[in-house]
């Protein structure tokens, strides 16, 4: 905080390692007092310092970042695998690499950016004016993050909202401190940084991050998780009538059409759906399935999903790790429960893996029988669990895919390209994949439709997120 590393008032708290709850350590318990000191220190470095307007240095400062996350990848991974319970795959990849690599997207953009742009002359009422438009910061943005990816989320906010010129404090979930601090370290100890832009605070209490959206000296809140939080976070943000930027939660579609080669798509679909045990908002969570085929899908999807398996992070051939906590675990066999009193069955797994004592774990799922109307079809999961529900055609299917009150991503596979692309230009979601086609980069912007959020993450559209616009009119 404010260029330093310090001892959090409210002492220390616990981090643990979700695939075998050992204590791995303490991280700093930030108390309000120093939320409201880091707050102060962003607000003082935005405000007495040349950050905002000195692109080139911000540039330079966005890659010392990331060669000094670079220099400290292996020791990162291992801790990532760690305190996230992430499998070691997807750390060469969106839980650690590629959030880090892509951080020069946002270097190279802040040289490359139209900063200015010239109107020209105009004599409005009969008085000429020359009037320019220029792009500025917005001040001092509140992050505040979920525990899922914390890389990618952390650096997705961090790096579009330093390389805009912004200060930021960014309070990560209580789950995943230590992927926090270490960017904090990285900051002060590597980096030309100066004091305040960047403040990391870690709290076991989510208060904290109630306190960044009500505080007047914070401009924006950047906030992604859940989407009863989401609300709340508005709700409050609108007392200081604050920017909001939220990225919520999902139960996307997986929409498989008559054409599509079906064991490739269903076996594709178990792949995606309980990558990193469920717990990735984008993930599709809902396979739709031509109704004739639909015992043939259940019985190819249940077969790949059972061979996949929950097994330990650290292996690389794990795709399906434990999940956070024990309580997102009992969350998850409350909706395992609601999904059998609902008249659904499960055609495998359905409970906890069998020899994992220790841990938070829950067997790859996938639940037949229940229509779209149910609770465990419509809401979020955020575990390895997946509804089959069958369709009659490809108008069906889309009315099945957007009767949803999310909006965040979706799917379709089928034999002709054309009539795939025509069902997901229908579908009312921020990304979509169309045969396989993978929708993430730093240049691809991201967000949800509904109530998937409000903006969009990554790409120019997210940089712009923490941009103002200023019109200057100079009488000539
Ligand atoms: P969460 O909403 O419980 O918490 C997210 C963050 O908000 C944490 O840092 C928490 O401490 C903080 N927080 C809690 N209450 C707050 C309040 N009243 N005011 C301000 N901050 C508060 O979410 P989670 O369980 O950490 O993460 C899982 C959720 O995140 C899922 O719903 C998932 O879909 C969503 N998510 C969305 C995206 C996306 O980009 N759309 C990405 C990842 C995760």
């Amino acid at each position: 905080m404010d260029g330093r590393l310090v001892p959090g008032a409210g002492g220390a708290f616990e981090t643990i390692n979700p695939a075998t709850e050992e204590v791995l350590g303490t991280a700093a318990d930030a108390s309000a007092d120093d939320m409201d000191r880091a707050i102060a220190a962003a607000r003082r470095a935005f405000d007495e310092t040349g950050w905002a307007t000195d692109h080139a240095f911000r540039a330079r400062c966005l890659r010392q970042l990331r060669e000094g996350l670079r220099r400290r990848a292996d020791e990162l991974r291992e801790l990532t695998i760690k305190e996230v319970g992430a499998p070691r795959f997807l750390t060469f990849g969106a839980q650690l690499d590629a959030p880090v690599d892509d951080l020069a997207w946002f270097a190279d953009l802040v040289e490359d950016y139209g900063w200015e742009r010239d109107l020209g002359r105009a004599e409005p009422m009969g008085m000429p004016s020359h009037r320019r438009v220029v792009r500025e910061a917005v001040g001092v943005v509140g992050a505040i993050t979920p525990w899922n990816f914390p890389h990618q989320i952390n650096l997705a906010k961090l790096g579009p909202a330093l390389a805009a010129g912004n200060t930021v404090v960014l309070k990560p979930a209580p789950d995943t401190p230590w992927c926090a601090a270490v960017v904090g370290e990285v900051i002060a100890g590597e980096t030309d940084i100066p004091p305040g832009v960047v403040n990391v605070v870690t709290s076991s209490d989510h208060a904290l991050g109630a306190r960044l959206t009500q505080d007047p000296r914070v401009d924006l809140v950047s906030f992604t998780g859940s989407t009863a939080t989401g609300r709340n976070v508005m709700a409050s943000a609108a007392g200081t009538l604050k920017r909001v930027f939220l990225e919520l939660g999902g139960k996307s579609a997986f929409v498989v059409l008559d054409d599509a080669d079906l064991r490739a798509a269903c076996s594709y679909a178990a792949f995606a759906g309980i990558t990193h045990a469920g717990q990735g908002c984008a993930i599709t969570t809902r396979i739709l399935v031509p109704r004739e085929r639909h015992d043939e899908a259940v019985e190819i999807t249940a077969g790949a999903l059972a061979k996949l398996g929950a097994g330990d992070p650290q292996d690389d051939r794990t795709i399906c790790g434990p999940v956070i906590s024990a309580r997102q675990r009992e969350r998850i066999e409350g909706y395992l429960e609601l999904a059998v009193k609902d008249g659904g069955a499960f055609a495998c797994g359905g409970g906890r893996p069998e020899g994992r004592d220790r841990g938070f774990w829950i067997e790859p799922t996938l639940i037949t029988g229940l229509t779209n109307d149910s609770r465990a079809a419509r809401e979020e999961i955020f575990g390895p669990v997946l509804v089959i529900l069958p369709h009659d055609g490809d108008d069906d299917a889309v009315r099945i895919a957007n009767d949803s009150p999310y909006g965040l991503s979706g799917a379709v596979h089928g034999g002709d390209v054309e009539r795939a692309r025509g069902v997901a230009g229908r579908l009312r979601t921020g990304t979509v994949s169309v045969n396989g086609g993978v929708w993430y980069g730093a240049d691809v912007p991201f967000g949800g439709y509904k109530q998937s959020g409000i903006g969009r993450e990554m790409g120019v559209a997210g940089f712009e997120e923490y941009l103002e616009t200023k019109s200057i009119a100079e009488g000539v």
